[in-house]
């Protein structure tokens, strides 16, 4: 082998090992942030909690979704996108996606928020007692996210007399084509 062959192996080899470097890079770097979550369906399986630094919500959700699930916001009455929407289908955390009220639950309520009279699975809102505005209320989070949602209140339809008083900007509605499995499986 003469020293130039040597020497073209040497580069060649060089050249190939940096190669396999940057591939390794951009192959890590498409895989790390996977921000949003799988679609959920309805299952017995205990719920699996999500949490993220607040700089990562703040980048998943815009400014109003923000201050309303991170920062117990409210949305001014008769202003959000769904108090009004009589589309079937199911309504999921705009934050992390589980399912929680479904369409067949939704009543006209009057108060300008979209209202539910049952959860779509009861482990999947929690609740919290809620003192502020000189009030005692009782907050209703997602269970997965911890996101806040609204409030319950005792003043509801039949059969629970509950209404579940909640921002539009903590869902996200799926039409009802995308979410036939999963009304299948909500609790009756
Ligand atoms: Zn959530």
């Amino acid at each position: 082998m003469t020293n130039n062959q040597h020497t073209i192996i040497k580069w060649t080899l060089a050249g190939s090992f940096a190669a396999l470097i940057c591939l390794g890079a951009y192959l890590s770097q498409i895989q790390s942030p996977v921000i949003a979550a799988e679609p959920e369906t309805l299952s017995d399986e205990p719920l699996k909690k999500i949490v993220k630094p607040e700089s990562e919500w703040k980048k998943i959700l815009s400014k109003d979704q923000y201050r309303v699930v991170r920062k117990k916001g409210t949305e001014r009455a008769f202003t959000g996108e769904y108090w009004n929407n009589k589309e079937k289908g199911v309504y999921h955390c705009v934050a992390c996606d589980l399912p929680l009220f479904s369409s067949d639950t939704k009543f006209k309520s009057g108060t300008g928020w979209p209202s539910y009279w049952k959860p779509i699975k009861k482990e999947y809102v929690g609740e919290k007692k809620d003192r502020s505005f000189f009030m005692t209320r009782v907050e209703v989070i997602c269970n997965r996210c911890d996101g806040h949602l609204g409030h319950v209140f005792d003043d509801g339809p039949r059969p629970t007399g509950l209404r579940y008083c909640i921002n539009s900007a903590a869902l996200k509605f799926r039409k009802k084509e995308a979410s036939e499995d999963i009304e299948k499986k909500a609790d009756k």
